[in-house]
């Protein structure tokens, strides 16, 4: 117990450690605070199919900081995930997306897009959680089947027969689901197949050094042939590179998400690229 105490008591007077609880409650304010000054925006990432025609997109979060400038999610989803902030935040992309799909069915040349947003397991978990989904699509107009819920194996694993359930709910409304990072994670091939997923989304880390590392190309080419096997789809994330992408066409890869298509961009610029 006095071992306990002593570590207790070495731990509140850490400077750095109080330093941290001090940050971590500014940035909580902070967020609060963006969040109330619509400080928060989303950037689109082009998403290419096997021909490299734009088929969708990635929304990924940004912070518009008045005084740290353009902020990404690694700035602030920890802090916003710890204090339960990435319920509101989550919900407003939620909302931000389905008015940017129904904006996009308005125009034959975006009508077609998908658009993928990332879900953090605090929402999943919440009991009203589908009616969320459903009730923004509703409010928005969007159509359901071009949206695309990206979770991570880590979240799904906390109630997996829940998580079934509310993805089964989901589908009947047209919802698809990807898996992200995928590789990175600990799912068992059995517990996979009872996923009803749409897409294995293949972790960066798999295709950053394709042309280098031998086992690592064992893996994005294994992700792809375990998508065939579970009959869905599979996209790479982080393609950098001409070699990285052919690579990845050769195994039957048949998306692709990253910086040789286009970095994270505001929505105009998407939607320029969609109408070359
Ligand atoms: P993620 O969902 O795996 O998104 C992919 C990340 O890789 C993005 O980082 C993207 O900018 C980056 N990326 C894309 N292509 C390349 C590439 O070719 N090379 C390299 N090196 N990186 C590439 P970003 O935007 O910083 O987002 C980081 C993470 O933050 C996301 O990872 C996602 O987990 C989370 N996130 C982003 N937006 C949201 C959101 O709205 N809600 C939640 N819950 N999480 C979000
Ligand atoms: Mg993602
Ligand atoms: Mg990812
Ligand atoms: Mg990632």
């Amino acid at each position: 117990q006095a071992k306990a105490a002593g570590r207790n008591t070495r731990r509140f007077f850490n400077p750095s450690m109080q330093a941290r609880v001090l940050e971590h409650a500014e940035v909580a304010n902070d967020i609060r605070k963006g969040m109330h000054n619509h400080e928060f925006v989303l950037y689109f990432q082009p998403q290419m199919g096997q021909s490299r025609q734009l088929i969708g997109a990635e929304a990924l979060l940004r912070w518009n900081h008045p005084t740290r400038g353009l902020v990404a999610p690694g700035g602030f989803i920890s802090v916003a995930e710890e204090t339960g902030l990435i319920l509101p935040l989550g919900q407003w992309v939620l909302e931000s997306a389905c008015a940017v799909l129904a904006q996009w069915a308005q125009s034959p040349k975006t009508a077609e897009l998908s658009l993928a947003i990332n879900i953090s397991a605090r929402q999943l978990v919440q009991v009203d959680f589908v009616d969320q989904v459903i009730s923004a699509l509703h409010h928005s107009g969007a159509n359901a089947q071009r949206l695309k819920l990206e979770l991570t194996e880590s979240m799904l694993l906390n109630d997996v027969e829940d998580t079934i359930q509310k993805m089964h709910q989901l589908r009947v409304h047209g919802v698809t689901f990807s898996l992200d990072d995928f590789g990175t994670g600990y799912s068992s091939l059995s517990y996979l197949r009872q996923l009803p997923l749409d897409q294995l989304k293949i972790d960066q880390s798999f295709v950053q050094d394709l042309a280098e590392q031998a086992n690592h190309t064992t893996i994005a080419q294994t992700i792809v042939t375990l998508a065939k096997g579970l009959d869905i789809s599979v996209i790479a994330e982080g393609v950098e590179t001409e070699a990285q992408c052919i690579a990845l066409t050769n195994y039957g890869c048949e998306a692709y998400q990253g910086y040789l298509f286009g970095r994270p961009m505001p929505l105009e610029e998407l939607v320029a690229m969609a109408a070359q």
